[in-house]
């Protein structure tokens, strides 16, 4: 499954990045998902860290 990051919806929290570095990353005042690690949908700490996340920016999804 997919984890991507709706920039338009992140406000930069950074928890994201805080929560789960190997695949978040923070710049520029954005969360994004590290080149490569886009696969890590079914990562109990990415489903965390989107569940978590206070603007709901981070999508789980095929
Ligand atoms: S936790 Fe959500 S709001 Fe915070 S940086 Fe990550 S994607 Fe953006």
């Amino acid at each position: 499954m997919k984890v991507t990051v709706d920039r338009s919806a992140c406000y930069g929290s950074a928890e994201c990045a805080h929560r789960a570095p190997a695949v978040f990353g923070f710049e520029d005042g954005y969360g994004f998902v590290r080149p490569g690690q886009e696969e890590t949908a079914d990562d109990p700490r990415v489903c965390e860290a989107a569940e978590r996340c206070p603007s709901q920016a981070i999508l789980l999804g095929e």
